[in-house]
Order: C-alpha cells, then structure tokens, then sequence
C-alpha cells in the first residue's frame, strides 16, 4: 500500500505553448529529488487557450497517466483558474503555480520540507523581482500590508504549497472578487515562507497584463482592507475643515476689513477643487458598489468545458452533464 503522501501541482495555463514543455521537464526533475518521500501529478486548467496548449496538453494527457487536465469553455481569467484549480484538485498538499516559469519549479523540494516539518501552508516570497515594474510591486506589497490586518508580512502570489485542509477552507470561498493570497492568509494558520528571487516569464508577455494587474491590486485593497473607504470619510473631513476655515476667513475679510473680496478665479478653483474631490469619493464608492453587485448576481467563476482524468485518452474524455450542457462547479 502506498502511504506517501501525494502534491499535485495545480496550474492555470492560459496560451502557454512555449512555456509548458519547459515547465514540465524543470518540474520532472525537480520531483526526482523528492520521490522517495512523495508522488507527485499535475492538474492543468486550461483557461480556453487558443495558441496550440490545449493539443498540447490533451496529448500530454493521453500519454501520461500523471497529467489530469480540466479545460474551461472559453477564457475566464487567472483568478477564476485558480478558482477553478482548487475545485478540483485531489492529494493531500497541492502546488500552486504560474506556468510561465516565473515560478521557479526547483522551489518543489524546499517547499515539501517546509510541509513535512508541519506547515500547513508554505509559500515562495517574492524577494528580488527582475520584471520591469518590480517597484510597483514592492510598493503595493508594502501599501497593503499596512492597510489590511489580515495579511502576514510576507510578499507572496500564487506560488505556494497548501495542505488540503486549507485548500478545503479555500473552497468555501465563493466570492467573485478574488485575491489568491489574501484567501491564502484568511485561510491558514501560521505561514512558513521560503525567500526566492522572481525572474521574468520564459516567454512571451504577460497574459494577464498590466490592466489586469492593476485590477487584481484594487481587488486586493477592496476586499482585504477597509482603508479606502476610510479614505473617503478622511477627505471629507479634511475637505470640510477647510472649506470651514475659508469661509470663516472670507466673512472675517468681508465684516473688519475694506479689502476687496477674492474673485472669480480663487472662487472657481475652490469649486474645482470641492468638485474634484466628491468625485473622487464618488468613484471609490462606486468601486464598492459595482463590487457588491458582482456578488450579488451569484455568477458562476467559471464553466468547465471538458474533463481529461488521468490515463485516458482524449477520445474517451467526457463531457460534464449531457454532451450539449457543460456544468457549473460550484465549491463544495
Ligand atoms: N493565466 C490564466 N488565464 C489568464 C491569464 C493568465 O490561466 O487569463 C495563467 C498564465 O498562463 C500563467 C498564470 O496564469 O500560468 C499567470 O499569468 P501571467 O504570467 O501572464 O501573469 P503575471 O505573471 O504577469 O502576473
Ligand atoms: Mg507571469
């Protein structure tokens, strides 16, 4: 009988035809160096690629009976991916990772070590990052760390391995706003981290881009912090205050003095100013509300397409429900 325990490294692909083979083998390797102690298989949601990875991986699939895929009907994003991962994965710590080898799989054996010592979660901190917007990043680690309490003092994305009690925790989770490692930190005891420097994508450009980047960071401050709103009341306060002591001043020149009352210009700025501001107020609050009804409309996360279990061929894969329904996976 087999008593080891078994990972499964859980993996969002998204056009990654370039990347997989590389991952994989980097992968391969680095679980030789642990297979006395573990097994190890890859659970792989394609996010409705189009470049050639779902061949790729359907053949993979039909090769190898460690390879289970799950192929989404068309692309639903990173977050519901990795929704989508947790659903469905099966073993009892799964590997979260990027395809794209920004996510070094030599991290395997340092993270499994972590586990086994009786870390329920183990995560990769992104120290030195060779991207581009690497100041970005480090700034908005450190903005929402200081915003929210939930969150550990650790800088860390996807890449991580959960123990499947987490990942169970993670599972009830149904909100559509989704932010991996702030329900990361929701969801686990202590965190160990392992420190490693983040390189650049082995190919191509980002597939989630900077808009989607940027969406992810105000996700991130909308649902793990309530600084923004407090920021609202703050300016409010602060605006108040000084439109207070303006006018104070403008009635005090007016009743003591004979100087002429400020013009047009100074009144109109004021005006822009105020306006400005309840603009601005009225944006973030609008962020919150257009949040709410994300949540309220109940969406599904995603549609699963197909299913490819572990060794069999693509011929023999089913559809989920009636050959012309896909089904909703709901977390359980
Ligand atoms: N990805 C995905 N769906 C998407 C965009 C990206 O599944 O809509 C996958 C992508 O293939 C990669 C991971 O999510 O494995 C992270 O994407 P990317 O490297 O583009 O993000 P970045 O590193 O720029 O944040
Ligand atoms: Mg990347």
């Amino acid at each position: 009988m087999n008593t080891k325990p078994h990972i499964e490294a859980v993996i969002p692909v998204f056009n990654e035809v370039n990347c997989l083979p590389l991952l994989i083998d980097q992968l391969d390797r680095a679980k030789a160096s642990i297979s006395s102690e573990t097994t190890f298989s890859y659970l792989f949601i394609n996010d409705g690629s189009t470049d050639g990875t779902t061949e790729l991986l359907r053949n993979l699939n039909s090769q190898r009976p460690d390879i289970r895929v799950v192929e989404l009907l068309h692309n639903f994003g990173h977050a519901a991916a990795l929704a989508c991962g947790l659903d469905h994965f099966k073993g009892d710590a799964a590997l979260f990772m990027d395809a794209d080898l920004q996510d070094p799989p030599s991290a395997l054996a340092s993270l499994f070590y972590e586990w086994k010592k009786g870390s329920k979660t183990v995560v990769v901190e992104r120290g030195k990052r060779a991207e581009k917007n690497s100041f970005l990043f480090q700034t908005f680690y450190l903005l929402l760390r200081k915003a929210s309490k939930t969150l550990p003092p650790i800088n860390f994305g996807t890449h991580s391995l959960l123990d499947k009690t987490v990942v169970e925790r993670m599972r009830i989770h149904k909100e559509r706003n989704r932010y991996f490692p702030g329900l990361v930190a929701l969801c686990s005891g202590p965190i160990a981290a392992i420190n490693l420097p983040r390189g650049e994508r082995a190919y191509g450009k980002s597939r989630v881009g900077f808009g989607g980047l940027a969406h992810l960071a105000l996700t991130a401050f909308l649902s793990f912090s309530s600084a923004p709103i407090r920021l609202v009341s703050l300016l409010g306060f602060i605006c108040s205050g000084g439109a207070l002591i303006g006018a104070s001043i403008i009635v005090a020149v007016k009743l003591l003095t004979e100087w002429a009352i400020p013009g047009w210009a100074s009144t109109m700025s004021l005006l822009f100013f105020a306006s400005g501001i309840q603009l601005l107020c009225l944006g973030i609050l609008g962020e919150y509300v257009a949040r709410i009804y994300d949540e309220v409309k109940e969406r599904p996360l995603y549609w699963v397409g197909t299913i490819l279990p572990a060794q069999q061929s693509p011929s023999q894969s089913h559809s989920i429900g009636s050959s012309s329904r896909s089904s909703f996976i709901r977390p359980v």
